[in-house]
């Protein structure tokens, strides 16, 4: 199989998976979020943290990212999957238009990467004071659970509903978007230590000169010489796995 071929079998792959995911669990992504906000809210409160649902969905997906990476991100997540189509399709007007989009200076997307820590912190500081309702009420989160549970009656979340829009605008501009600018649970999936086992990792001279083949292909734009630093933004979806001429594993 030629890497062309590869690489079109793990997009087929990923797209099966994340289907699937999408049609039974699509709020899975907002439930373990939720298990932040309530932790969070009882830390507030001074009470004893419960195991609820939410909190061990929560749980069980840090202990995934710990042992494999950023999987559900690449692969499972029903947020990140629509994020993923939504480029599909834009990529598919770019061809069809032969207009190519502007590419972000790969400093400035390091710096926006930085964003979504920000998003999680303020989410953390209103549920922290007891103020978590605001945070459901005006995110494009309820409007997207709402929608995928086939309810309709929008009008009480106007601002989440706008949010969501512009989201969708940027999902077609920029690969995963919202993944690397925004998400606070994709921010707590990448402050948390891991043990990846899929990941390629450049290694000096065993890299053939002037490659960057992993790089040019990697959604978020991750170079092996930072990877050490910007490990936690890795979404695991394999792509430089398949494209590397070397197959080297990482070894941390
Ligand atoms: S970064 Fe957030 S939205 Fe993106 S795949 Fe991960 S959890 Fe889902
Ligand atoms: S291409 Fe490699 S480094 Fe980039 S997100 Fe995918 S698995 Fe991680
Ligand atoms: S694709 Fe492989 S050989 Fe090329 S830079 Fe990346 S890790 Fe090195």
């Amino acid at each position: 199989m030629n890497v062309k071929e590869k690489i079109r079998t793990l997009k087929i792959f990923r797209v099966i998976v994340q289907i699937i995911f999408f049609i039974f669990m699509p709020s899975l992504f907002s439930q373990a979020f939720a298990g932040v906000k309530e932790a969070v809210a009882l830390i507030g409160k001074g009470e004893n943290l419960i195991l609820s649902d939410f909190v061990i969905k929560l749980l069980i997906l840090c202990a995934v990212t710990i042992i494999f990476g950023r999987i559900f991100c690449g692969f499972v997540c029903s947020f990140g999957a629509v994020g993923d189509w939504f480029y599909m399709l834009s990529e598919f007007i770019q061809k069809k238009t032969g207009r190519k989009l502007p590419v972000i200076p790969s400093k400035w997307q390091v710096y926006l990467q930085k964003l979504k820590y920000i998003v999680l912190i303020c989410v953390i500081g209103f549920c922290f004071l007891g103020k978590g309702e605001y945070v459901t009420k005006y995110s494009p989160w309820t409007v997207f659970s709402l929608i995928t549970s086939r309810n309709f009656k929008l009008g009480a979340y106007i601002t989440g509903v706008v949010l969501l829009l512009l989201i969708v605008v940027g999902m077609m501009l920029k690969e995963r978007f919202f993944c690397q600018f925004l998400c606070p649970l994709g921010a707590v999936f990448s402050l948390l230590p891991k043990l990846p086992i899929f990941h390629v990792k450049k290694k000096g001279q065993q890299c053939f000169e002037r490659c960057s083949a992993c790089t040019n292909r990697c959604p978020v734009h991750l170079k092996y010489d930072e990877a050490d630093i910007r490990d936690g933004e890795c979404i695991s979806c394999g792509r430089c796995f398949v494209v590397c001429p070397h197959r080297i594993k990482k070894n941390k």
